[in-house]
């Protein structure tokens, strides 16, 4: 496969949501088709979308040649891709030191358009092909940056952030600039524009209600985060008078589209109230570790989303991120007999399910209609091709090598390959 070249077949191994494609009656999966299958097929694409997909439930799988969907990426930073790996400080002590500096470099709309075009190269060798990204407070740079990651193939969703009060004053504007700026972004390719109020202790009242005000308008979704750290949540609370989740409940920023990272410190009752909004919590395993945050204890709450959170997670893979999910979820149980959340509920979560959260129903899918963002995937070591997927699909997750990607397909013409 050549860089650009466009697509007509794929054959091999197909990793299908449950519900797509399984034979009448079969009971292919656990919870409501939370779940993947592998079987061998082909795909037929046509004009960017799949047009056709072949099923063999026959034949047994073909572990040498795997057509995933494009993985989605429901939470990550743009700007901090350079920033990885500063370990040792807390929440608030590694935005001051690392990030805010790292972000401030997107002053210079040149850099900004040069990064996101290396990050987009980075996300799409990892299998990336979705994203719902955080760009800066900077209007020139963010619409750079969505420029680029448009011009690569991804899709999603990008916004410039907002902030205007508790952040080093090179990162600050009045609330009234930055919902002007905010509304004048556009959408560019598959890059759609989100309204990004960062969080509650970096935004007033005013602008966090000028942001929902905002995406009512347009119809934009919105994201940012919520109840990552304790110390955070004490702070929020200090700050605005009212518990983190009365925050957003005020502004008016909590609904369907809403995006809300991490969502650690929360109650059972808080939680209910989100499911209440039908809000998106976007679990960050890698990065609540990394930050030393706290134990995430929300995988039943739903609508759920998985996010690198990169630069708060050090991994830009989102199979190493579903593998971290895994691991929280086991060691929340202390339990290697978990019967729920294994290896084929994970891999739905960071295609299909993170599709759904973000409303994209035409993603994350091997499926007739859906965009044609697909990863091949040439595993080096023998997987059970016999027996149950869940065996296969755990031997992918734990094994998974960033080199098995062969090529990455962003609707329906290779946007990455293996060499170059
Ligand atoms: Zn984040």
């Amino acid at each position: 496969m050549r860089l650009g070249e466009d697509i007509r077949t794929l054959e091999g191994t197909l990793m299908l949501d449950a519900r797509t494609g399984a034979p009448a009656g079969a009971d292919s999966s656990r919870r409501g088709g939370e779940s993947t299958r592998l079987v061998r097929g082909a795909v037929m694409l046509e004009r960017g979308r799949i047009a056709r997909v072949e099923v063999d439930e026959r034949t047994p799988i073909d572990p040498r040649r795997i057509i995933c969907p494009g993985f989605i990426d429901a939470h990550l930073h743009i700007p901090q891709f350079d920033a990885i790996g500063h370990d040792g400080l807390t929440l608030l002590d590694w935005l001051n030191d690392v990030i805010f500096p790292a972000e401030r470099r997107w002053e210079d709309a040149a850099f900004a358009r040069a990064m996101a075009a290396r990050v987009a190269k980075r996300l799409l060798s990892h299998g990336t092909t979705g994203i719902c990204a955080y760009g800066t407070v900077h209007h020139e740079g963010t619409r750079a940056a969505m420029e680029s990651l448009a011009a690569a193939g991804l899709r999603g969703s990008v916004g410039q952030v907002l902030m205007d009060q508790s952040a080093p004053d090179y990162l600050l504007r009045p609330a009234a600039q930055l919902i002007d700026e905010a509304a004048r972004m556009e959408r560019v390719g598959r890059i759609e524009p989100i309204v990004s109020p960062r969080f509650a202790v970096s935004c007033s009242m005013a602008l966090m209600r000028g942001a929902a005000k905002l995406a009512r308008e347009k119809d934009w979704p919105i994201q940012t985060h919520l109840a990552e750290m304790l110390p955070e949540c004490e702070l929020v609370e200090r700050l605005h008078g009212m518990p983190y989740v009365d925050v957003y409940k005020q502004a008016g920023l909590l609904g369907r589209r809403t995006v809300l990272a991490h969502g650690i410190w929360l109650s059972e009752v808080d939680r209910r109230e989100l499911e209440g909004w039908r809000c998106v919590i976007a679990h960050c395993p890698t990065a609540n570790r990394f930050l030393s945050s706290g134990d995430f204890a929300g995988q039943k709450f739903r609508p759920l989303a998985l996010g690198s959170d990169v630069a708060g997670g050090p991994d830009v893979s989102m199979v190493r991120v579903a593998r971290a999910a895994r691991e929280v979820w086991l060691a929340s149980l202390q339990s290697q007999a978990a019967p729920m959340f294994g290896p084929d509920y994970w891999w739905w979560q960071i295609t299909a399910g993170n599709a759904d959260a973000l409303g994209w129903s035409d993603a994350g899918r091997i499926a007739v209609g859906a965009a044609a963002d697909l990863v091949v995937v040439e595993p080096d070591v023998e997987l059970r091709s016999a027996g149950s997927d869940a065996a296969a699909l755990g031997q992918l997750m734990y094994g998974w090598d960033e080199r098995w990607i062969a090529a990455t397909v962003c609707e329906g013409r290779v946007a990455w390959t293996r060499g170059g």
